[in-house]
């Protein structure tokens, strides 16, 4: 059993003696002489029980008890005084708060006693201390535990919150397409030719709508449920930019707004990545970017800086609020209602696009202005990939079994320029494609290369337009077919693109149908 600590002071060492060689036996005895003495072991050791005799030199008996409550108020203190001292003892009961005072001289058993009930209080409040503070530790945990079931509770409501305006919006996304379809399909019954193909249509969208919206669902459960492996494969950014733009700048020109792409500077743009997960992104960010605009230009593109593609999708659109901004990340999140309810959606696209570049270790970031557009920014790690050096160098390449023409465009707008490129490298002869940016060069092209088998040439181009060019092309090398390009579709412009000695013309926006069967008629193989 632990063995208590008990402090005596006393001026006289005879009493000192005494109480030491009565008491060692069951305690830990220190005594002083003094009660400066006795303020150093208090200040040193840990006592249980504090008894001073009251009548010393300098400080009392008294003082000391009353330095002791203040300083250590956890152990019991006792008096020991001679008879006469009732005002000490007064004093001692008032101010020191003392446990019992005991006279001098003291009888052994009785001093005992006392020493035993002082101590047994002493050890009652140290225990009830204890168990106060085990208490107290044990509240805490609880109001912790209190407050992460608040926080539960709240998360498991937002969900269900999200959940149910989840469900009512998929019920409003998927009701729309789905009342198209049965409506148009019992008009389609007594339709004429040009009501059904116009139907047709009508539940062709309806249906890719309905599609969308179950992709759309699956494609998140996937991801959140992290199963869907990353596929890298070695993509030119240039081309896949360049296929977004296409089909975006339809859709954009259907709100009649700008788009405008961004590439790389030069055409080394060859990285290993996962094109699909890239396409979802990029197309995700378009979508939103075309839907919540309605005035001004969307601009995308990247650039390859460190190891590290950069994109952005900026527009002039209505922008985010500054209190949506970190919420419409998460699934089936939407901004304002007003705006959800007007625009439509499942709140699926950005959560998709968060978790596609995620899972590519990249980063989303968004800066966006109510009323004045957003910018989505995205960084992607990527190592480059080797370029080819066939493509566009322009330098003429044997291919034994292949037949090989040579065909120059001539179109000072670049997106214009790639889209006839793209289609001409689809087709199975091998062709080298020369380009120029205006009809001086279209001539300085004819010069160089005396083997030019076809010329696209678009009609209006900065320096020299196409009907100059050609007319000079037809006059030196009138054997080389010459294809106008042209956005201008009145009969008096075809005419005179005919007259400046173009064979035959096809109109912008061109199509790979087109380029084919004009390929087809003009090139025989060599
Ligand atoms: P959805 O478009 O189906 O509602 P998204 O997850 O794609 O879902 O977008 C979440 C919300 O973010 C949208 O409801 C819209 O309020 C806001 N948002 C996304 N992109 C843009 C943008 N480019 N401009 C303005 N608001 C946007």
């Amino acid at each position: 059993m632990k063995k208590y600590a008990i402090l005596y002071v006393d001026d006289e060492e005879s009493n000192l003696r005494i109480f030491r060689d009565t008491f060692r036996r069951d305690y830990t005895i220190y005594t002083a002489l003094s009660a400066e003495e006795g303020i150093k072991i208090l200040d040193e050791v840990k006592i249980d029980l504090v008894l001073s005799d009251q009548r010393m030199p300098g400080m009392s008996g008294v003082d000391f008890l009353k330095y002791s409550l203040e300083k250590y108020p956890e152990p019991n203190r006792i008096l020991v005084t001679g008879f006469s001292d009732i005002e000490a003892i007064k004093d001692a009961i008032n101010q020191a708060h003392i446990f019992q005072y005991i006279q001098k001289p003291w009888n052994r058993d009785k001093l005992h006693k006392t020493i035993e009930n002082a101590l047994r209080i002493y050890r009652l409040e140290e225990e009830n201390a204890k168990q106060r503070e085990e208490l107290l530790r044990a509240k805490e945990v609880l109001e912790q535990k209190n407050k992460e079931l608040l926080i539960a509770k709240e998360k498991a409501q937002e969900s269900d919150r999200l959940k149910t305006e989840f469900l009512q919006n998929m019920s409003h996304e998927i009701r729309t397409p789905m009342n198209a379809i049965l409506g148009f399909s019992e008009f389609l019954l007594e339709a004429d030719d040009n009501e059904r193909r116009k139907y047709v249509s009508i539940i062709q969208n309806s249906s890719r709508q309905l599609l969308r919206i179950i992709e759309d669902i699956l494609e998140i459960s996937r991801l959140v449920t992290k199963q869907v492996p990353v596929k890298v494969e070695k993509v030119c950014l240039n081309d896949l930019f360049l296929e977004q733009y296409f089909y975006f700048d339809i859709e954009a020109k259907k709100k009649n707004l700008q788009l405008y792409l961004k590439k790389a500077p030069d055409k080394a743009s060859n990285v290993w990545i996962d094109a699909t997960k890239l396409n979802k992104i990029l197309s995700n960010l378009l979508e939103n970017a075309i839907k919540y605009t309605n005035d001004g230009y969307v601009e995308f593109g990247f650039e390859l800086k460190e190891e590290k593609i950069h994109i952005f999708v900026k527009d002039t659109g209505i922008g985010i609020k500054e209190e949506s901004k970190s919420t419409i990340f998460k699934r089936f999140s939407q901004g304002e209602k007003g705006i959800a309810k007007r625009h439509g959606g499942l709140g699926l696209g950005l959560a998709i696009v968060k978790e596609n570049v995620e899972l590519l270790g990249g980063v989303i970031s968004l800066e966006s202005v109510e009323g004045k557009g957003s910018v989505f920014t995205i960084t992607i790690p990527c190592r480059k990939a080797p370029e080819e050096t066939k493509e566009n160098s322009g330098e003429e390449t044997n291919f034994s079994n292949t037949v090989r023409y040579k065909i120059l465009i001539a179109e000072d707008e670049e997106l214009n320029y790639l889209l006839i490129e793209t289609m001409l490298k689809k087709r199975p002869e091998d062709i080298v494609i020369l380009h120029a940016i205006n009809g001086a060069k279209a001539i300085e092209y004819c010069e160089k290369e005396k083997d030019i088998s076809l010329i696209f040439m678009d009609l209006k181009m900065p320096l020299m337009d196409g009907f100059e060019a050609t007319k000079e092309i037809k006059k030196r090398y009138p054997g080389i077919p010459v294809i106008a390009l042209t956005a201008y579709t009145t009969p008096e412009k075809l005419e005179s693109a005919l007259a400046a000695g173009c064979d035959d013309f096809v109109s912008k926006p061109v199509n790979k149908d087109t380029i084919d069967k004009i390929i087809d008629k003009y090139l025989t193989p060599q």
